[in-house]
């Protein structure tokens, strides 16, 4: 059978002027069964929808903040670095996939991009913005449990996982603070932190806000994720 073709967004160093990949998340769209294909960053709409319309599958990775102005908010004084060029590529990436019923899956930033594209918005400053004891910035290398996640029955993600609360890695700035219209809850962690969301009727639209690419070998949740993302790509 045919391997599906999964695009995944480059990720931007800024210091050091370069593109960069990690490469969780590379082996695990081809552990998983699919081929892992680098997007360009540009805002050449042409470009893109070239590239998109060849694919079977987007990857939203990790990364900068989101720029609050694309959710019609003004900078919060603890804002992150942010990254025009991703956010431009993305949300034209992104709201074409979705349109298309493409399979997305979105990790971190992945996950807040699904959200702000769709209408909803996000938390600027977790530690200023929300009362939590849990560590969602955890140090390097992030590949260990860092708080758990309640997951939502009747959800995709309780389908593929089969457990009502698991352990995740968690590195993350922001988190989704309205879920747009047309997403839904699928996990929260202890602190009310939205950690996943999906979208219903889709062939595979779902973000969560850890890290599982960092996980694929120890984890079998980890695993399991990236094989049915993979999975709903093959069905086209
Ligand atoms: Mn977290």
């Amino acid at each position: 059978m045919k391997r599906p073709y999964i695009g995944v967004i480059q990720l931007v160093d800024d210091e050091k002027k370069r593109y960069w990949m990690s490469p969780g998340y590379m082996n695990s769209v081809e552990k998983a069964g699919g081929i892992p294909l680098i997007l360009p960053l540009t805002k050449d709409r042409d470009v893109l929808m070239q590239v998109l319309h060849d694919l079977d599958g987007l990857l939203l990775t990790g990364g900068h903040d989101v720029d609050p102005h694309l959710y019609h908010e003004d900078f919060h004084e603890k804002i992150g670095p942010l990254c025009p060029l991703r956010d431009a590529s993305e949300m034209m990436l992104t709201h074409e996939a979705v349109q298309l019923n493409m399979p997305v899956f979105g990790i971190c930033r992945g996950l807040q991009m699904l959200n702000v594209v769709l209408g909803g918005t996000l938390y600027q400053d977790i530690p200023s913005q929300i009362s939590s004891t849990e560590e969602h910035r955890m140090p390097k290398p992030f590949d260990t449990v860092s708080h758990s996640v309640n997951i939502l029955e009747n959800t995709p993600l309780y389908d593929i996982l089969g457990s009502k609360n698991i352990g995740v890695n968690s590195h993350h700035h922001q988190s989704i603070k309205d879920i747009a219209p047309s997403l839904r809850l699928a996990a929260v962690a202890e602190d009310g932190v939205i950690e996943s969301i999906f979208m219903p009727n889709r062939r595979f639209i779902l973000g969560v806000q850890w890290h599982p690419e960092l996980l694929y070998d120890k984890d079998e949740h980890s695993r399991a994720l990236f094989s049915a993302f993979v999975r709903a790509c093959s069905q086209s």
